[in-house]
């Protein structure tokens, strides 16, 4: 099923801080748009996705619930009219933990939102205050628990490697979110973006920077939990269209393809744990994760070759399912059993 956000972008517009590491203006360099341009945009999508199986029309960006109500209600009325026409499924938005409450609920009551993305980012208190997120584990579990009880879709955003984390309380993070039952994650490892506070912090020796490979092996857990629990993670990884956006990481764990690279170290430390036998290496998996299991840019065939001297051999086979692969015979998760 494909699902199609319209994407609107706020920059920082209601943040009531900002956070140590965030540059939304480099992430996406717009603003919020008059309304011909609004409308512009959702008709050039709607022409343009007849296929899609559902739309919505999506706030990114900044902090939805905190703008002037008056500045909400254009755009929720804006919105709301495609909806009401039927092109439209319905609206999302991402905000804050502590920018969620009954009464801003009972507003947002009269408008047809059916998603709301709340940047989570941790669970842990100190992280949460190293990183100057201004809201606390407190505002985290009220804001998930109005948001599911009111019925609307729960997205949870997480972040690993915020200073002060650490693998333990990044796990810990995941549990904890695993156990608000959201709709879906999104997880970014941190990045050192150039101008922030946290690129300050880094040069004074205050925080260092995730390594990739530190980033893969928590991942592997991280997603495992996730999968485990049947919770999709819609993104992995911060991502932007802006041409000047991979010059300004000043530092940690970037790579274009993040996601893909997980689930190919998945693909390759779930077969190791089991690897028996010698010779080739023969898996079964669905058609649609053939190159992830071969590893990107065919790195676990190489791995498998240069440690044990074996070749890996991936057969499609229809009948499997994502995420898991069929090995001598037998079925296996590519999630991690022992967490
Ligand atoms: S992370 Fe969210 S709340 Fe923090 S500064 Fe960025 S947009 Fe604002």
């Amino acid at each position: 099923m494909s699902h199609i956000n319209i994407p609107f972008f706020l920059p920082h517009m209601g943040c009531t801080q900002r956070c140590v590491y965030c540059d939304q203006n480099l992430i996406a360099n717009e603003k919020l748009p008059a309304e011909e341009e609004f409308r512009r945009k959702v008709e050039a999508y709607l022409e343009a996705s007849k296929k899609a199986d559902s739309m919505e029309i999506a706030f990114f960006g900044g902090s939805f619930t905190v703008l002037p109500r008056e500045v909400q209600k254009k755009y929720l009325s804006l919105a709301a009219e495609y909806v009401g026409k039927g092109a439209i499924r319905g609206i999302r938005f991402s905000t804050r933990p502590d920018a969620i409450d009954h009464e801003i609920i009972n507003f947002l009551e009269e408008y047809p939102v059916t998603t709301i993305e709340l940047g989570v980012q941790s669970a842990d208190e100190r992280v949460l205050t190293a990183s100057k997120r201004g809201h606390d584990l407190v505002d985290i579990l009220k804001s998930t628990s109005i948001v599911k009880r009111r019925g609307y879709r729960l997205g949870i955003q997480m972040m690993t490697g915020l200073p002060g984390d650490d693998y333990e309380r990044s796990v810990y993070t995941a549990d904890k979110i695993a156990a608000l039952r959201p709709q879906f994650v999104r997880i970014y490892p941190t990045l050192v973006l150039k101008g922030t506070i946290l690129e300050q912090m880094m040069n004074r020796g205050e925080y260092i920077p995730w390594e990739i490979e530190e980033t893969l092996e928590l991942a592997d857990v991280i997603m495992s939990i996730f999968l485990r629990e049947n919770i999709p993670v819609i993104r992995l990884g911060l991502y932007s269209e802006n041409p000047d956006f991979e010059s300004n990481i000043a530092a940690g764990p970037y790579h274009p393809a993040l996601k893909s690279l997980v689930l190919s170290r998945m693909y390759r430390n779930r077969l190791e744990e089991r690897l028996a036998g010698s010779g080739d290496i023969h898996l079964k998996v669905s058609p649609f994760d053939v190159s992830t299991a071969y590893g990107h840019g065919g790195q676990n065939r190489q791995y498998f070759m240069e440690k044990y001297g074996r070749r890996l051999c991936v057969k499609s086979e229809e009948t499997l399912p994502r995420y898991c692969f069929e090995y001598q015979g037998r079925h296996v998760p590519l999630y991690k059993e022992n967490l």
